[in-house]
């Protein structure tokens, strides 16, 4: 519940107090957009992260990849992946012409290896019909193979300059904190968030810095954890700082196991085929997870998502086509 009033000469964004929907404004105080904006954009081109994907030659592929990369993996474990990866396959035309096991391969530990088949098949969607190049369009690049909401905006805003709203974790926490007054932001993006999101981007010319900048500062300043508020460009605006950095309220948030979960099996059985140069025994596999019911369940998943191939003779490859 959140409203928006056009002052003389400034927008501002104005928190009701609402016990119905307390992610959204429970605060009762106006922000002022302009300002926010401003010292944002300030603070990014002070203090942006050198990063080759935001480097003035980057590619639309090189967006891409970036993109789909960092959906849920940091940029340090990224950017060395990332670096190998453009240079191995400088375009989509050069991936589309590997296996997918080769991208398989290069994706190495980064998690969720799903991603690198759903690129390699970007890959090929856009050598075949956008002739090898990034297309422009959101609609275009939603149609791609893996591609969301949230990577369609950014590619287009990144590499192509467009006006999109870029609503990813990091930004959906700053604009909650801020704006909206509360610690987190729903567990999954609300239509309320999105158009919070919309009306805060500026005229076409900033607006993909801005939305890189927000992002950025979620990243470095506005942490999950330990938001570091002395730092922040927007201390003096932020709703929920100033309330007095009210705790949680809202329903019990996911937490990332990994000891012990099919995700940590599915790792250890795929980096099997991943190191082997080709098919292996079934009795490879058996050794590196102990607890058989729940190695059957991971390996079934696997050649379920198309990440393995199993052959006669119970042996098991990455996938050749
Ligand atoms: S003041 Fe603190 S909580 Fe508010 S946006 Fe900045 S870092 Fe986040």
């Amino acid at each position: 519940m959140s409203d928006y009033r056009v002052g003389f000469r400034e927008i501002r964004h104005c928190a009701r107090i609402d016990p119905v929907a307390p992610p959204i404004g429970s605060i009762g105080r106006c922000v002022t957009i302009a300002g926010v904006r401003d010292s944002v954009l300030s603070w990014y081109a002070a203090n942006a992260r050198d990063l080759p994907w935001r480097a003035a030659d980057r590619t639309p592929w090189g967006v891409l990849v970036s993109e789909v990369m960092l959906q849920q993996t940091p940029v340090s474990r990224v950017e060395p992946v990332w670096r190998e990866w453009l240079r191995r396959w400088p375009s989509p035309a050069a991936l589309a012409a590997e296996q997918p096991a080769a991208a398989i391969r290069a994706w190495g530990r980064l998690g969720y290896p799903r991603r690198a088949l759903r690129l390699h098949a970007a890959a090929r969607v856009i050598t075949d019909r956008h002739a090898g190049s990034v297309p422009s369009g959101y609609d275009d690049l939603r149609a791609l193979p893996g591609v969301g909401d949230y990577t369609a905006a950014a590619v287009a805003s990144f590499a192509f300059g467009a006006r999109h709203a870029v609503l990813d974790t990091n930004v959906r926490r700053v604009l909650a904190r801020a704006i909206s007054g509360s610690q987190y932001p729903p567990q999954s993006a609300t239509a309320a968030e999105r158009r919070l999101a919309e009306e805060l981007l500026p005229e076409p010319e900033d607006a993909p810095t801005w939305s890189v900048a927000v992002m950025e500062l979620g990243a470095v300043i506005c942490t999950a954890r330990a938001p570091r508020c002395g730092e922040c460009p927007i201390a003096g605006e932020c709703t929920w700082r100033l309330a007095g950095s009210p705790a949680y309220a809202g329903p019990p948030r996911r937490g990332q196991a990994w000891e012990g979960t099919d995700r940590q099996a599915r790792g250890r059985l795929l980096a099997v085929l991943r190191e082997a140069s080709g098919p292996v025994g079934k009795s490879a596999l058996d050794v590196v997870w102990s607890d058989a019911r729940q190695r059957e369940r991971a390996l079934d998943g696997l050649v379920a998502d198309g990440l393995v191939e199993p052959l006669d003779g119970d042996r098991y490859r990455l996938p050749s086509s």
